[in-house]
């Protein structure tokens, strides 16, 4: 029967099922999928048959992702989200909801932060001191840090964090998007759960917003159950491009890191700076705890030009090179004012207590040349 042309425009074309497979999975558009019958159909619903029904659910881009940062993350299981910012708030409504005590590193990601401060029951603690993080658990349900914190650069020491939350009877959420799991994977220091901006370095290449979630198959089935009911889904076309900028993630990290330590030791010993910050720098504050923890110090390099907003804005816009931008972990190095843009929610005093000041600039190194950068660097430092 020939189709009426209406319905033709619906149905035709569609393709037979083909010996074979495509080596990389294609970009699955389709929001519904369709069954054989109404058996199969309840089958997939009630999980007794694998299959997919409805993109808000799963998808198989979502799942392509999931699976690979759950082996990275060496995790039972791990959920895509539509941003970094979507997996951290699912994860503290799960881990920490109302009444939950929350002890955070004071030493965060500007938005998270803030996060975290809405919540009027969050105590700020400077995540390097051990014994101060100790100190503070009593009561809490929930302790919160970053395993590199942006833009500080600090790490905490995990497995003891880590320990003295579990004594106390609180879990641990670590955000792992500036070491990445090439640098750390803290659930094998006992952290409960990880979640990453895969905004960031996962993808890599600064077009597509993404975030994941990585710990035990119970908590992420019920991280998944969640968002369903919230919709904070990773589109497949998002997901797709995430897995594919994980294939180049530890050559990426390998050639970052290796940049940002000689533009590190280039600032460290620089006339105009004040303070240059890299895990990796052996003066560096956390340089000992990172020596143990990370396989790799990262592509972030923290630099204090000292004084007012202008000086530091100075160096920028003499930059030809670096591109001013915010986000990071991108193949092109930028260069941000935390006061001004990832951090612009702190008062003075907090920016203060964050260690970062008017003149502070943060480098998201990339995998350009490194004499081409040092030579930006050089001249904008003139
Ligand atoms: N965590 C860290 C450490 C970040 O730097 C960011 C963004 O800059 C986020 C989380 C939030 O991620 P997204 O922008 O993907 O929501």
């Amino acid at each position: 029967m020939n189709p009426k042309p209406d319905t033709a425009a619906v149905t035709a074309g569609r393709p037979p099922q083909l010996v074979g497979k495509p080596v990389v999975t294609p970009v699955h558009r389709e929001v519904t999928h369709e069954f054989a019958s109404a058996a199969e159909f309840a089958a997939v619903m009630e999980d007794a048959s694998r299959g997919y029904l409805y993109s808000r659910i799963r998808s198989p881009n979502t799942d392509e992702l999931a699976a690979a940062v759950a082996a990275l993350e060496n995790a039972e299981a791990a959920h895509c989200f539509a941003s970094g910012m979507a997996a951290i708030s699912a994860g503290l409504e799960l881990l920490a909801p109302a009444g939950v005590r929350v002890i955070a590193a004071r030493q965060l990601y500007g938005q998270t932060y803030s996060l975290l401060r809405a919540r009027g029951d969050t105590a700020f603690v400077d995540a390097t001191d051990t014994e101060a993080v100790r100190a503070a658990l009593h009561g809490a349900g929930l302790l919160y840090v970053e395993t590199i914190a942006n833009p500080q650069l600090t790490v905490p020491d995990l497995p003891a964090v880590i320990a003295a939350a579990h004594a106390a009877g609180a879990r641990v959420m670590v955000d792992n998007t500036i070491a990445t799991p090439i640098g750390c994977r803290p659930l094998e220091h006992g952290a409960d759960l990880v979640v990453h901006s895969a905004t960031k370095f996962l993808n890599g290449h600064a077009d597509v917003l993404a975030g994941v979630a990585a710990g035990s198959a119970e908590l992420i089935a019920l991280l998944a159950e969640r968002a369903l009911d919230t919709g904070a889904t990773l589109g497949p076309d998002a997901a797709w491009l995430v897995r594919r900028g994980l294939k180049t993630l530890h050559l990426r990290i390998e050639r970052s890191a290796a940049n940002a330590g000689r533009i590190a030791a280039y600032l460290d010993g620089h006339p105009r700076v004040t303070v240059a910050r890299y895990p990796g720098l052996a003066g560096d504050v956390s340089h000992a705890v990172a020596g143990r923890l990370l396989n790799s110090p990262g592509g972030l390099v923290v630099f204090d030009v000292g004084g007012e907003r202008a000086g530091a804005f100075a160096v920028m816009d003499a930059c030809r090179l670096c591109v001013r931008a915010t986000s990071l972990g991108g193949v092109e190095t930028s260069i941000s004012h935390p006061a001004s843009t990832s951090h612009r929610q702190l008062s003075a005093d907090e920016l203060e207590a964050a260690s970062l000041s008017e003149g502070t600039l943060r480098l998201s190194v990339g995998i350009e040349h490194v004499d081409d950068l040092l030579a930006d660097l050089a001249a904008a430092l003139a």
